[in-house]
């Protein structure tokens, strides 16, 4: 898969249905947060919600149970999947965030040997976990996920994560945590994030920091501090000295020799 204009294309993309239902482009440097949803039903009739001018919700992707995926708005346009919501000091989510609805009934409730939907429809066992949702303390019963949404749901956050440089994955319940529980916890919504999150960001640091440097200027001041007026940890160093760079910040190392501090990174050149 691989997005070319704001579309997502490849192999598991079953088509382009466009929703009436969105404003104009984000703003400069937006999105940089990817939002989760269950669909709370199966496929079509949440194609037709989505897609119905007189019902004012939308959302860019959304995964069918055998991980096909439809896209009804482009990535750099704002769709309506959030509606009243908040994270931080942030109010009103769709103006910062891609939303991907997942095809899933939601919470199930047991009657016999047989777990119903909300709207009637009866699952077999093997299609039910027992668990507690984050915002509450008992187990209920919900729907799951199946291995090739979920799988799809991985290769979609981490191209969109490439693409727009997004920071943050949530779940619609952690930005409407009194009016909604989707994806709720058959989704391995953690996981998702821990892995395409933490895991890439650490290695992409890793990789960008040179390990070592060596002095390029006649002397060297080496700070306690990233400014130009810390104090000094030692005598400067001198030109040709070999430093390992430890961190960076704002156009600084922190280097060790013998001694540990800041130097302007300018003159630090890569060996
Ligand atoms: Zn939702």
């Amino acid at each position: 898969m691989e997005i070319k204009e704001h579309f997502i294309e490849g192999e598991n993309v079953k088509s382009f249905v466009k929703s009436p239902n969105h404003s104009g482009e984000f703003e400069k440097g937006l999105p940089d947060t990817i939002v989760i949803h269950y669909t709370a039903g199966p496929f079509k009739p949440a194609l037709n919600t989505l897609t119905n001018p007189r019902i004012r919700a939308s959302a860019h992707l959304i995964v069918d149970r055998d991980g096909s995926i439809t896209q009804l708005v482009p990535f750099n346009i704002e769709a309506w999947h959030a509606g009243k919501s908040s994270y931080g000091n942030r109010i009103g989510m769709n103006k910062y965030s891609i939303g991907i609805e997942i095809v899933n009934s939601g919470p199930l409730t047991k009657s016999g040997n047989v777990y119903r939907s909300w709207f009637g429809s009866a699952f077999n066992p093997s299609d039910v976990i027992e668990a507690t949702h984050r915002n509450e303390t008992q187990p209920r019963f919900w729907h799951t996920y199946t291995e090739e949404q979920i799988q799809t749901v991985y290769e979609l956050c981490q191209l969109i994560i490439d693409n727009y440089g997004i920071k943050t994955i949530l779940g619609h319940e952690e930005i409407a945590p009194l009016r909604k529980q989707d994806p709720g916890p058959a989704f391995p919504l953690d996981r998702l994030r821990n892995k395409l999150l933490n895991e890439e960001r650490s290695t992409n640091e890793a990789a960008e920091l040179p390990e070592v440097g060596r002095v390029s200027a006649d002397v060297l001041n080496i700070r306690f501090t990233p400014t130009n007026d810390g104090a000094k940890v030692a005598m400067p160093l001198k030109k040709g000295a070999k430093v390992k760079i430890l961190e960076e910040s704002k156009g600084w190392y922190k280097v060790t020799t013998e001694v540990e501090g800041w130097v302007f990174a300018k003159y630090i050149e890569n060996i």
